[in-house]
């Protein structure tokens, strides 16, 4: 199994269950020991929810199951063999009789003046726990601060990408960003300034265009700012500049505009379409062009081109609801192979869709026609994911730490020096004098006299 995110995890687990550990041996190679649930991450970072929480823990969630940490870094399925490079050491290789890849998604970036230098993803839960230290951290130093640029910039937090991830993210930290300030004498709310820049006419297009623009227009109200039809152009030094002519200033630069499949694809011999994605047949085999099946070679979530039979001629958008479904039709079918048996296809109805817009506000369209807005939506929101969070331990911390946050207010402390924790006892290191040879020594000064020398010459006199 190449990953353990939602393909690698669920088809792992399942596969264990149908297959005898004397049967066979499963494998899971990821460079993380757990896997993210990454619907949450937009509540990690406004800290609504713990960031340990979100993860489930390869060792714990996968029984009798081996896990190697590590990167892939090369298939080669003709050889049924794959390169693993550990973060400390060699890589080694290892061979395999089945495949199944579920390597996810990688952030869709382009070549912006800035943008390496200043954005920073928003795809794992490390950078979303980031984001939350940065924002507080602004605020607190803002809230310090009589420069008035400085402010300004120290307040003006950008977003790039309208979808889900950009959505959720930015209405969760805005949320969190106007609470902290509250009890911060030195900022107020006209000065927190949230920016979303979205290159097409609409936000989350995975919604109907009425309720999108239902969000559209109660975000608007909270002051978010959108420049909709709008590309970022340059970044540099946190100077934003649009395709419009739009210029201001803003510390916080955070990249939600799309994903796409996991690069290392391309090292492989398995058959991409156009945008790098494995393909594969409705019974997520993996087959080349004609539709023949590439054996002992399985693919899904993220980094698959799955049809989807509702919508003939499309596929299957890249979220976690397919990502999981698919993970237990993969692991059915690879059994059935296993046995000789039928495999079947995937097909899958959207259940709904549902979207977070802060604390107690939410919007969700349920089974294509029940639309939900503000309380009721945020609450499906809430139901929904921690349903499908894995292992039951993370369910009972999640929802404990909800009614935690409920009674006891939001926690909005900020831990910006986590990032690095060495800088303080750094300040206060006394640094090694440098060594020198005594030969070295007394060839570049020639006149002075060593420590030795003097001791010498004090206990001859
Ligand atoms: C902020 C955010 C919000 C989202 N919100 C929603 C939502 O509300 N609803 C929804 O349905 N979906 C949502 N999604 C999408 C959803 O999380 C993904 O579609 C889903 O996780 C895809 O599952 P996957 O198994 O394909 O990939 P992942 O779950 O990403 O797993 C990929 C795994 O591969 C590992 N990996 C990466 N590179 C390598 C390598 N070289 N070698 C080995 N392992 C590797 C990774 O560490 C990871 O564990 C959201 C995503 C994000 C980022």
């Amino acid at each position: 199994m190449l990953g353990g995110g939602s393909v690698g995890l669920y088809s792992a687990r399942r596969l264990r269950k149908r297959l005898g550990r004397r049967e066979a041996a499963i494998v899971v190679v990821d460079p993380r020991p757990y896997m993210t649930y990454a619907p949450f991450l937009p509540e990690v970072a406004a800290g609504s929810i713990q960031d340990r929480d979100v993860v489930a823990p390869h060792r714990r969630a996968l029984k009798h199951v081996d896990t190697l940490q590590g990167k892939v870094t090369h298939i080669n399925h003709g050889e049924r063999t794959i390169e693993i490079t550990p973060e400390e050491g060699d890589a080694y290789s290892i061979t395999y009789d089945h495949l199944v890849v579920g390597l996810g998604s990688v952030a869709r970036t382009l070549p912006i003046p800035g943008l390496a230098e200043q954005g920073i993803g928003f795809k794992n839960v490390e950078e979303a726990v980031a984001l939350r230290n940065h924002i507080l951290n602004r605020i607190n130093l803002a809230s310090s601060t009589w420069d008035p640029e400085l402010r300004r910039r120290m307040l003006t937090f950008t977003f790039v990408g309208g979808g889900f991830a950009g959505i959720e993210a930015l209405a969760e930290t805005e949320d969190m960003a106007r609470a902290a300030a509250k009890n911060l004498p030195g900022v107020s709310q006209d000065d927190i300034r949230f920016v979303m820049i979205e290159g097409t006419d609409r936000i989350l297009p995975e919604l109907t265009l009425e309720m999108a623009n239902y969000a559209l227009a109660e975000m608007k109200k909270r002051g978010i700012e959108f420049h909709l039809s709008t590309f970022l152009s340059s970044c540099v030094d946190g100077h934003v500049v649009t395709s419009t002519g739009v210029e201001f200033d803003s510390e916080t630069i955070v990249w939600t505009a799309g994903v796409k499949a996991n690069p290392v694809l391309g090292t492989s011999d398995l058959p991409l379409d156009k945008m790098g994605r494995l393909m594969v047949l409705p019974t997520l085999q993996v087959a080349d062009e004609d539709g023949n099946v590439v054996e002992g070679a399985w693919g899904a979530g993220d980094c698959a081109a799955v049809p989807d039979l509702y919508n003939p001629g499309k596929f299957c958008p890249p979220n976690a609801q397919h990502a999981i479904r698919e993970a237990k039709v993969l692991a059915d079918n690879l059994f059935q192979s296993l046995k000789s048996g039928p495999v079947t296809e995937y097909k899958h109805k959207n259940l709904g869709t549902v979207a977070s817009l802060g604390l107690h506000k939410g919007v969700a369209i349920l089974f294509g026609s029940i639309k939900l807005k503000g309380f009721p939506a945020w609450v499906m929101h809430r139901a929904y994911h921690v349903s499908a969070m894995p292992t039951m331990s993370r369910k009972i911390r999640i929802t404990t730490n909800w009614f935690g946050t409920y009674f006891l207010r939001r926690e909005v402390v900020s831990l910006g020096s986590i990032h690095d924790p060495r800088a303080e006892f750094r300040a206060v290191s006394t640094p090694a004098k440098p060594k020198e040879a005594p030969a070295e020594a007394a060839k570049t000064t020639p006149m002075a006299p060593t420590e030795t020398n003097n001791t010498e010459a004090a206990s001859k006199s």
